[in-house]
């Protein structure tokens, strides 16, 4: 596979950030991950050092590969360790501030011929390179949880991102090994626009008591064919993400019909966020999932 450059960075150890990381390494990017803390960036590590593994008792990969991506992989919490790379992915929480101070940090530690990506799930791609000092040479590279195992990239395009980079981009995504799909800049792009409005119906199903958690989750498998229920997968994805998704569609489009379920709301006030904080939908601490509802 062509690559075009060596040295990636990611921002954010958390799921995505760490999938990304496991992905690029197993690619031959070398790939160093920034986190706030410490025990974030251990936790990443430890992760991705568990999935690999696991990826070699299914026998997908060879015990060398492993060995290999996980000497490729590094974790810092200086943000200055981000001045060698080629390009850098911010994978950090789904929250615009967040971001774009993240963005105000990074930028004058850049190269300037450095790009920038998000993996933003539905924040305006146009608005958050404005933020950065490279407006030109920054763009959405979406992956899908788990990225080790899902196929599809979303690649979003900004108003001012040029060519070269779009270029760039996808040569770095095929050297993954994924598939390319091309959304344009609009809330959520295109997996999340349809997908989540799904997740927040099955919400409001359970919020007016139509089903419980366990029926809506069997119905969306066995009547739908789906290959995990909306709500098992809004666990999956995390509820505060799920949250703030349908609050960008909100927000972006004024259309009632993206509102989010008060009781989506609820969960993520109380700190469920999902599989990532043992409960959501579902409780995870035990040795199986038991529906909450
Ligand atoms: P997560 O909560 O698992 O991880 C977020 C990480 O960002 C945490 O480790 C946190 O410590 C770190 N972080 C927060 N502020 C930071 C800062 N200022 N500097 C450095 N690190 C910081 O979230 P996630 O599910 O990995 O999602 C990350 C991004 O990927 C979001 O933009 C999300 O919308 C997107 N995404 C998520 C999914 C999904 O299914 N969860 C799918 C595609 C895209």
């Amino acid at each position: 596979m062509t690559k075009v450059f060596d040295n990636v960075g990611i921002v954010g150890a958390g799921q995505m950030g760490c999938g990304i990381a496991h992905v690029a390494a197993l690619a031959g990017y070398k790939v160093t991950i920034y986190d706030l803390a410490k025990e974030r960036i251990e936790a990443g590590l430890a992760t991705i050092n568990g999935n690999l593994a696991r990826q070699v008792s299914n026998g997908k990969l060879s015990e060398e590969a492993r060995k290999a991506a996980l000497a490729l992989i590094s974790g810092t919490t200086d943000i200055n360790d981000m001045a060698p790379m080629d390009l850098v992915i911010e994978a950090a929480t789904e929250d615009e501030t967040v971001k774009r101070k993240i963005f105000a940090q990074l930028c004058p530690v850049l190269k300037p011929e450095a790009l920038l990506a998000t993996n933003t799930s539905s924040l305006s791609i146009t608005r958050l390179a404005s933020a950065t000092d490279r407006p030109e040479r920054f763009m959405g590279i979406h992956f899908m949880n788990p990225v080790p195992v899902m196929k599809l990239v979303e690649l979003v395009r900004g108003i001012a991102t040029e060519e070269s980079t779009f270029e760039t981009a996808k040569t770095f995504v095929r050297s993954l090994e994924k598939t390319i799909t091309v959304a344009e800049d609009f809330p959520a792009f295109i997996v999340n626009r349809i997908l989540l409005p799904m997740i927040n119906e099955a919400i409001y199903t359970l919020y007016e008591g139509v089903g419980s958690v366990e029926a809506i989750d069997t119905a969306m498998k066995l009547g739908a064919n789906h290959p995990m229920g909306p709500l098992q997968l809004a666990d999956f994805i995390g509820l505060d993400t799920c949250l703030s998704i349908m609050q960008v569609l909100h927000d972006g489009l004024a259309d009632s019909k993206y509102r989010p379920c008060p009781l989506l709301v609820k969960y993520v006030e109380a700190g469920w966020l999902g599989r990532k904080s043992g409960r959501g939908f579902y409780d995870y601490r035990g040795e199986h999932p038991i529906p909450t509802r």
